[in-house]
């Protein structure tokens, strides 16, 4: 995890704060036990810069309310893995991708909430895939929703059609 304006969230991909590379390395690690963080040292390769980031591991306590009502631990990577599949094969680059569940990683850590259901991330996730790619859309909308009729279908394509409607204007 780390720290910007306040808000703790995990680096699905750690960037170089100066020049946003992601060809960072690691110079050294140190655990800070106060603070239960692991404090890192990194160095930039593309601009050769240093600085620092604190992890912390288990910094909020979230629980995942799944729809059979089984809870699972909030786990930010799981959002990235269902952006990416989503955009398989499609023409969106991995950085906006990640920009997006970091993005909505946040959001959720805002909240500052217990727990979230899948549902709530799921429609998180929707409103971003909107802006980002139609078809990763409308496959993200047809898993998480579990399309049981083909009005339901149609109703989130139109759904779709309205908000690149909205953006376009
Ligand atoms: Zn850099």
């Amino acid at each position: 995890m780390f720290y910007e304006s306040g808000i703790p969230y995990v680096v699905v991909l750690m960037r170089c704060p100066y020049c946003l590379s992601t060809d960072i390395r690691v110079l050294d690690s140190r655990d800070v036990e106060e603070e239960n963080s692991v404090r890192r040292r990194r160095l930039c390769n593309a601009c050769t810069k240093r600085f620092t980031t604190y992890e912390k591991a288990e910094l909020i306590d979230l629980v995942v309310i799944k729809k059979d009502g089984t809870h699972q631990p909030y786990d930010a990577a799981k959002i990235l893995n269902g952006i990416t599949r989503s955009c398989e094969k499609r023409p969106v680059n991995q950085d906006a991708i990640i920009e997006v569940a970091n993005k909505i990683d946040r959001k959720i850590r805002a909240k500052g909430v217990k727990e979230i259901t899948t549902k709530k991330i799921g429609e998180m996730v929707i409103r971003e895939l909107v802006k980002l790619d139609p078809v990763a859309y409308v496959r993200f909308a047809s898993v998480y929703n579990q399309f049981n009729s083909t009005k339901e279908f149609t109703r989130i394509i139109s759904m779709f059609n309205k908000k690149r409607e909205q953006l376009e204007k």
